[in-house]
């Protein structure tokens, strides 16, 4: 699949795209008091990613939920004794949770919900690359469909791609990476791997200019600058910090700076403003403003997460993710291998400590 084959079917998935309509302050309060009464009855768990709505990573903290990067989000799904979780987030996040719980009910709040580095990385297309490069060990970002993972030897977040990927190459390993290539160019850098890298991207962090970042900097030249490693090359070459969600959140949190540039999902804002209310947060510029440029700053499938929608699917038990059997037991290997990989890691880090 080329470059622009993905544009063209992302710009599709987009057209069909529906935010939720806005709220008035009374309407959340109605809606809220509802979704915890739903979530209560129904044995139910809210899990939400950064990147979603305030209103949503606040209901999910209010009602014993976690609200984190889509590692944790496995994590907790998998720990938490509820039947049923709901993933606030993009489908590959819900189906995530169901091939780790596949005892529980997994709903979403829409299954329209999407990635561009999922639909951008067709499960033929790329089970096709790897029978073309069968000598390399085949490593996929967690925001791919269950039939990719299936396909792979390893699934890695942003959060644990450097320490798997340099496990690889310790070994000797040559890795085949998918599908986000500016992370997958980021990481070959760092590690020093051979990696041969699929051609995908987000939408959103591909949209940040080391130019428009680079001005802001002269207007505020005391901000650290935040970037996600699904940026540009050229962007994440200017960053003080580069690093997953988490990892940008504990930068705010532990660098000294007052002033922070942040080039990555907006609503991430609302945790690092909530664990660090002293700190200033500006956007990072993006390739355009408004109705010009296709993102903002803000994913437009997470922005699909809404109360009215997570209020219908809790009362109707409807945007159920299902996983076929069979898939699930070849997914879920390359899930299991991330998750014991990062569970020792934290072992020896809090060996060390
Ligand atoms: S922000 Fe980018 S990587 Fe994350 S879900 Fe949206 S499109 Fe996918």
């Amino acid at each position: 699949m080329t470059n622009a084959d993905n544009r063209i079917l992302v710009k599709e998935h987009l057209a069909h795209e529906a935010e939720p309509r806005s709220l008035s302050a009374d309407e959340k309060h109605r809606l809220e008091g509802e979704i915890k009464a739903e979530l209560k009855a129904r044995d139910a768990v809210l899990v939400a990613h950064y990147y979603t709505d305030p209103d949503i990573q606040r209901l999910a903290e209010e009602t014993g939920g976690c609200v984190s990067d889509s590692l944790e989000m496995a994590r907790f799904g998998n720990q938490h004794p509820a039947s049923t979780i709901v993933v606030a987030g993009v489908k590959f996040m819900g189906e995530t949770a169901k091939i780790l719980n596949p005892e529980k009910t997994v709903l979403m709040p829409t299954l329209e919900a999407t990635c561009s580095l999922d639909i951008g990385c067709p499960p033929e297309d790329f089970s096709a690359f790897c029978d073309q490069h069968p000598d390399r060990t085949v490593v996929v970002y967690a925001n791919t469909s269950a039939a990719v993972k299936a396909r792979a030897d390893w699934v890695v977040t942003s959060s644990c791609a450097q320490s798997i990927v340099e496990h690889l190459d310790s070994r000797g390993e040559k890795v085949l990476w998918a599908p986000d290539k500016h992370l997958g160019r980021y990481i070959e850098r760092t590690t020093g791997a051979d990696m041969l890298l699929w051609d995908g991207s987000c939408i959103v962090h591909e949209e940040f200019k080391s130019r428009g970042v680079e001005d802001l900097k002269a207007l505020y030249p005391d901000a650290a600058i935040l970037v996600h490693p699904e940026s540009p090359e050229s962007v994440v070459e200017i960053a003080d910090v580069v690093g997953s969600t988490s990892q940008l959140i504990n930068a705010v949190q532990t660098l000294p700076n007052e002033r922070f540039i942040v080039a990555t999902d907006n609503g991430i804002f609302y945790k690092m403003q909530q664990l660090a209310p002293n700190k200033t947060l500006i956007e990072a510029p993006t390739a355009g403003n408004g109705a010009t440029c296709r993102s903002c700053a803000h994913c437009p499938w997470m922005a699909m997460n809404g109360l009215e929608n997570l209020l219908h699917v809790l009362r109707t038990g409807d945007q159920e993710v299902l996983v076929d059997g069979a898939l699930r037991e070849d997914a879920l290997r390359p899930l299991r291998r991330m998750l014991d990989f990062t569970a020792s890691m934290n072992l020896k880090a809090a060996g060390n400590a």
